[in-house]
């Protein structure tokens, strides 16, 4: 009878380390697709800038910097800052990566240099 107690202990808690990993699993899955939705987001807003600077070149204006192209500017700028926490945060969840001070993509831990950006780690 204790066999098979120590056994049925043995099971809960591998399904309870499994259930556990699979919800780290999700976790990280949902921050990943933040982040890509960030990055489109952003990219969105690179286009729209490159549209206003081509209209203003098309209407022989000279070019403004105020006003719209200067709140995209902006937005960009807090979106970038909001994907590098949600990495830093990513990849203090995940025991197989680490976070690059320098320019903020994650990394396979054990990497000694950034494929990104080259910063010593
Ligand atoms: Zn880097």
């Amino acid at each position: 009878m204790g066999k098979i107690n120590s056994l049925a202990s043995k099971i809960v808690d591998s399904a309870g380390a499994f259930k556990n990993k699979t919800e780290e699993f999700i976790r990280n899955m949902d921050s990943k697709m933040e982040i890509d939705r960030i990055e489109n987001e952003i990219e969105n807003l690179y286009m729209d800038i490159g549209e206003m600077v081509c209209k203003y070149f098309d209407s022989g204006e000279k070019l403004s910097l105020s006003g719209d192209i200067t709140e995209k500017y902006k937005k960009i700028q807090m979106l970038k800052k909001g994907i590098l926490n949600k990495k830093r945060i990513l990849s203090n969840t995940m025991r197989d990566a680490v976070y690059c001070e320098n320019c903020g993509e994650i990394i396979q831990r054990g990497t000694r240099y950034c494929p990104f950006c080259g910063n010593r780690l």
